[in-house]
């Protein structure tokens, strides 16, 4: 009781509640990481062009807890961002989408499709990473231009001049590269321009209030029209109605990624809807 002020958030006892989740998922998550990732699984969200053919598809990873259920990426990515454990789950990841491509690379009807994987501040910081997928495609296989990496303004922002040379080093072994959430970050002109993007993601804040705010349609507008200027593609992500697909195909948009065409699926779900798309 004589306890000061800032002890008080102990007997919280939802806040405790939460802490002790939180440790108990970094420990499940350590254990795991010793069987092999067997808990983590990467669905797939279909982008798609203006006729609503699937040109490309982001892998977003999940985590299948045997008790707690599905972990969503926005509650344990942020935990392994910390303790480290990111560099091996991205590398992970990165692996995983390969082997998928490889699949892919024997249909016809998956043949074509590239693959977005997203990749952390940490990651990037990594001084063995580009090595390390170079590795991953020697391995696999996959054709590096069918592999596309999401970045961050903030994991770009954070060593600008380090962030360069690895992305160069990651279009020179063939990737794409890919600006996520785009105009929530710093969206500095100079430095955008240096950067050895393929791509800018519009960010899901704007396509929500799309049709409702005159401010987001101008950014939107802005964005496509610097895309262009910087002969980057655009997608636009958190699309969720036909309304805000027309209003983007208007401005121009080519791509298209949301709820309006498909949650992120299993890969047997992904592959049912590639052939409900043929039907
Ligand atoms: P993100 O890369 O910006 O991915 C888009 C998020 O928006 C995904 O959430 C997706 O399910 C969701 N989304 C897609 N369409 C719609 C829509 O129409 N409406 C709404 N409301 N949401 C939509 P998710 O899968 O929960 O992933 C959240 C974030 O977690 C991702 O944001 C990404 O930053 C991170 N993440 C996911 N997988 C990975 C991974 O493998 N590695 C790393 N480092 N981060 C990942
Ligand atoms: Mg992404
Ligand atoms: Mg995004
Ligand atoms: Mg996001």
């Amino acid at each position: 009781k004589q306890s000061g002020r800032n002890t008080a958030c102990y007997f919280d006892p939802e806040m405790q509640q939460h802490i002790e989740n939180a440790l108990l998922l970094e420990e499940d998550l350590h254990r795991d990481q010793a069987l092999g990732f067997q808990q983590l699984e990467l669905y797939y969200q279909p982008q798609v062009d203006v006729f609503g053919k699937v040109q490309s598809v982001e892998a977003l990873i999940r985590w299948q807890h045997p008790v707690r259920g599905t972990v969503s990426p926005l509650e344990f990515i942020p935990m392994i961002e910390k303790n480290g454990q990111i560099l091996a789950v991205g590398l992970w990841v990165i692996r995983q989408a390969c082997a998928q491509l490889l699949l892919w690379a024997q249909h016809p009807k998956t043949a074509h499709l590239t693959l977005a994987v997203n990749v952390s501040a940490k990651q990037l910081a990594d001084p063995s990473f580009v090595d390390q997928i170079t590795q991953i495609l020697y391995d696999t296989g996959a054709r590096p231009e069918l592999l596309k990496i999401e970045l961050t303004e903030s994991s770009v922002v954070e060593n600008v001049e380090q962030a360069i040379k690895t992305m160069q080093a990651l279009r020179a072994l063939g990737l794409e590269l890919s600006m996520d959430d785009f105009g929530t970050g710093y969206s500095s002109l100079s430095y955008l321009k240096r950067l050895p993007l393929s791509q800018l993601k519009i960010d899901q804040a704007f396509v929500r209030d799309l049709e409702s705010q005159a401010d987001s349609l101008a950014i939107v507008q802005t964005i496509i029209a610097m895309a262009k200027t910087l002969k980057l593609k655009v997608v636009a992500e958190g699309v969720e109605t036909l309304g805000q697909k027309e209003c983007l195909a208007m401005q121009g948009c080519e791509l298209y990624q949301g709820f309006y065409f498909s949650r992120p699926l299993t890969v047997a779900d992904f592959e049912l809807y590639l052939n409900v798309q043929d039907a």
